[in-house]
């Protein structure tokens, strides 16, 4: 797991918190809900920023053969406005 100390988008330099985030990714049209994901969360701005060992896994939960723990249906909505 990287060692960033520095958040690319707001500058903090707090300490970021160690925690398991969910993910939503979005591929050919279908969306994943990638839960219990490490993640490490800027304290001031909530930016989350992932090792890349972790989006290579997200990677391979989605376009391998992975079981989907359950499904869950989304209401999408269009914004207007
Ligand atoms: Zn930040």
């Amino acid at each position: 797991m990287s060692e960033k100390s520095v958040c690319d988008y707001c500058h903090s330099e707090l300490p970021m918190s160690e925690k398991r985030v969910t993910v939503y990714r979005k591929r050919h049209g279908q969306v994943y809900v990638l839960e219990n994901v490490l993640a490490r969360v800027c304290q001031t701005c909530g930016e989350r920023y992932f090792a890349a060992e972790v989006v290579q896994a997200m990677e391979k939960m989605i376009t391998g053969p992975a079981i989907p723990t359950r499904t869950m249906t989304v209401p999408v909505i269009a914004f207007a406005g």
